[in-house]
């Protein structure tokens, strides 16, 4: 099941008739915060009122001209006037894809630096999404170069790939600010731990590097709604004698909400992802693959329409 979906997620027909599903577009909205800057603003607001932090994500990969890939520049420069504006504690993610990485990486340098340049300005901080492992060297490559220049600038890495414990090793010793998730694309075998429980294994070894060798300022940026490896992150953190505010959890919208705020209200810095848009099809396909039990919901949403 997982593996049909990650592949669906790649269909363009699939994303052309999924999209115009009425009942498939409601079911979207248990996953993203609105097709709109406005309606993303609002959620984060509402998180914001209950001592949550928030990252926006405008939704959109693999752009396939430069015309696209300045339109979604220009989406992210709107997105920063929005927080700007309305004065919500939010940072940026985004995918090199986006901006034109498949195309050619100066090209994606140059309006990623637009975007950072910006940030800066409005005094808030970008994280880079890690997208599928044919990307994870022109990616770090884009970030290296970037946090060369701005220091708002963040990465993601992925533990499910047997790469990402020298990647991990290095970026600590550049002072990198990570995140830290399992992964979400569909990989081959050599590339990546096939079996869930390496996987989680492979997670907690690389938070408990980041937490332990990773003083100095670089902070651990813990996305996951494992409550295990949650669990045993924060007793890692005790045992070091670790503050509670050099690292913080993250989360998805609409996942774990009980755990958001328990986290928080437990004096944890907890930041959801706060997708929006309208290129929400292949983001909703690998939130369905990873849980897909959430199959039933868009069924229900079926029955009711
Ligand atoms: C803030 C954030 C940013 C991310 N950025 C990236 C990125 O840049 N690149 C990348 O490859 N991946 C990214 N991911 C996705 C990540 O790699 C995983 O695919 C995803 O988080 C599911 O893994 P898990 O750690 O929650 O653990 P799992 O073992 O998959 O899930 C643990 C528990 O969490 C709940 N849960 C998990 N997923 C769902 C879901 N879809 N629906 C409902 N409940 C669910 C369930 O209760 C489940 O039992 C990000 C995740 C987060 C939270």
């Amino acid at each position: 099941m997982r593996t049909s979906l990650l592949l669906l997620s790649r269909s363009k027909r699939a994303r052309h008739t999924v999209t115009h599903l009425g009942f498939a577009r409601r079911a979207a909205r248990r996953f993203i915060a609105g097709e709109t800057c406005a309606e993303a603003m609002a959620a984060i607001q509402a998180l914001n009122a209950r001592g949550i932090l928030a990252t926006a994500d405008h939704l959109g990969e693999n752009v396939e001209t430069r015309a696209d890939a300045e339109r979604a520049t220009e989406d992210y420069l709107d997105l920063l006037d929005c927080i700007a504006a309305s004065g919500v504690r939010s940072h940026a993610s985004l995918k090199l894809t986006q901006l034109g990485l498949a195309l050619d990486q100066s090209t994606c340098e140059a309006n990623l630096a637009r975007i950072l340049s910006k940030a800066r300005d409005i005094g808030t901080f970008v994280r880079i999404d890690m997208e599928d492992s044919t990307y994870t060297d022109r990616t770090l490559a884009v970030f290296r170069d970037m946090h060369a220049e701005f220091g708002n600038v963040g990465i993601v890495i992925q533990a499910y790939l047997y790469r990402s414990e020298a990647d991990l090793r290095q970026l600590i010793a550049e002072g990198a600010a990570v995140r830290l998730c399992k992964g979400a694309y569909k990989e081959p075998p050599n590339v990546a731990f096939p079996r869930k429980r390496d996987v989680d294994a492979n997670y907690l070894k690389l938070a408990r590097m980041m937490l332990t060798e990773g003083r100095n300022g670089v902070r651990l940026a813990a996305a996951t709604h494992d409550h295990r490896l949650i669990e045993a992150i924060k007793a890692e953190a005790a045992e070091h004698g670790i503050p509670k505010n050099a690292f913080e959890f993250q989360m998805l919208y609409g996942i774990r909400r009980d755990l958001q705020q328990q986290l928080a209200d437990e004096g944890y810095t907890v930041r959801v992802y706060i997708p929006y848009g309208t290129e929400w099809y292949p983001y909703l396909m690998r939130r369905l693959a990873e849980r897909p039990a959430n199959l039933w919901f868009i069924l229900k949403n079926l029955v009711r329409s």
